[in-house]
């Protein structure tokens, strides 16, 4: 019953017909007929303008909109308060880092990244270095590939007022203690931030229970559509935030002379809002917990556990990564380059990620220019594992 429910959840995928192997979902995953749906008809039937209209349809689409902000807040434990919509994880750092950033760090306050991140929770911080002065320390990993907290912990000081790491790597799938790091971070008095793009459709979320300050999603990761993700603020925190952008629906009274804010969330959402791709989220957060976040990781796990074990039987393969990955396994075959292998897999409909994954720190950490990554969503099973077998065995071929 297992196999069929696996087949029925990848026949709810328009995007995987053709028997096409994608495996790269750590880049986007897929959309479920749900989420087609639901997208369709806010686009179409449904559609208006929100927070603004007179008429009826508009005050449905408002309400659709704010039942989308109630779903994301249920998801992962939080206030409908606290979630603020944005494009995507990248906007949701940016705005935390020239918002909160710009007004509580300065010269002499310190930053903790990790050697693991995503380009998208380094770039901003180092604007904001340019900008403020805040230094920037970089804790470094596990010899199989995690964020050591014991280093952490040795590392942090009072001067630390931030620590933003990833929860789940999206090159090793190595998965973060979150827990833990609060402890050791709130102990010195830094905030936590935590890139929650590859945990989000991975491993069930609860605010409450993780303790972090910050939490940072897209949509398009968890079968939702792209241009749409979530930045959450415990409220203490948001209430203060100053805004970012400037416009329409963040506003309370605007004069040439003066003008004062909206409370959050909305002072954080200038302009008119991605209406469509947050009722497409909350149709994707209906779906993914329908088939349930233990399920989806669960799953992902064991897909991951059985390609590392495939491909640690090759002596031309190295692995990167812990053993117990959340469904994302990043490898290298000796003598060829992680692009010729994706293209060749891509002749034989195998669609893996060939690069530096936006985490180039890692990359030198790791000493080569690039990975070929295999990264699962709920829709694969053992046969993408097979295709792609078959397709590196057919790349050592021509390569010899
Ligand atoms: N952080 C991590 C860990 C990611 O995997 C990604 C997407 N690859 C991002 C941040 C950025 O997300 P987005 O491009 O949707 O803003």
């Amino acid at each position: 019953t297992q196999a069929a429910t696996r087949i029925s959840v990848r026949d709810q995928f328009p995007g995987m017909a053709g028997g096409w192997h994608y495996l790269d979902t750590a880049a986007t995953a897929q959309k479920p007929q749900a989420v087609i749906d639901a997208t369709v008809d806010a686009m179409g039937r449904d559609y208006a303008t929100v927070h603004r209209g007179v008429y009826a349809r508009s005050a449905e689409m408002t309400l659709a909109f704010e039942a989308a902000r109630r779903r994301v807040a249920s998801f992962i434990g939080g206030r409908e308060e606290e979630i603020v919509f944005v494009r995507g994880a990248t906007e949701a750092i940016n705005l935390v880092a020239n918002t909160w950033g710009v007004e509580n760090l300065g010269a002499g306050d310190r930053i903790l990244l990790s050697t693991l991140e995503h380009h998208s929770n380094i770039v901003p911080w180092q604007l904001l270095r340019e900008r403020t002065g805040v230094e920037i320390d970089v804790c470094p990993l596990t010899a199989d590939g995690r964020i050591d907290l014991e280093a952490a912990e040795r590392m942090l000081t009072p001067a630390h007022k931030l620590v933003a790491l990833a929860h789940v790597s999206n090159v090793l799938g190595s998965v973060l203690h979150v827990e833990h790091l609060v402890e050791l971070a709130h102990k010195v008095g830094a905030r936590v931030l935590i890139d929650g793009c590859q945990a989000a459709p991975r491993i069930k979320l609860d605010m409450a229970a993780l303790g972090c300050d910050f939490y940072v999603f897209s949509a398009h990761k968890l079968y939702g559509p792209t241009g749409v993700g979530v930045l959450w603020v415990r409220s203490e925190i948001l209430e203060n935030m100053p805004p970012w952008h400037g416009g329409g629906s963040m506003i309370d009274r605007v004069t040439f002379e003066r003008t004062t804010w909206a409370p959050a969330p909305q002072r954080f959402e200038a302009g008119t809002p991605a209406i469509v791709e947050a009722i497409g989220l909350a149709a994707a957060i209906d779906w993914l917990e329908q088939v349930g976040l233990d399920v989806a990781e669960a799953h992902e796990r064991e897909l991951a556990a059985r390609l590392r074990e495939e491909l640690g039987q090759r002596n031309d393969v190295t692995l990167f990564g812990p053993a117990d990955s959340v469904g994302i396994v990043s490898f290298a075959l000796d003598g060829v380059h992680p692009h010729d292998l994706g293209t060749i897999l891509d002749e034989e409909g195998v669609a893996i990620r060939a690069g530096h994954h936006c985490a180039q720190p890692l990359m030198d950490h790791l000493g080569v220019p690039a990975t070929a990554r295999a990264s699962f969503g709920l829709y694969n099973d053992e046969s993408d594992i097979e295709a792609l077998l078959k397709g590196i065995e057919r790349t050592r071929r021509i390569f010899g």
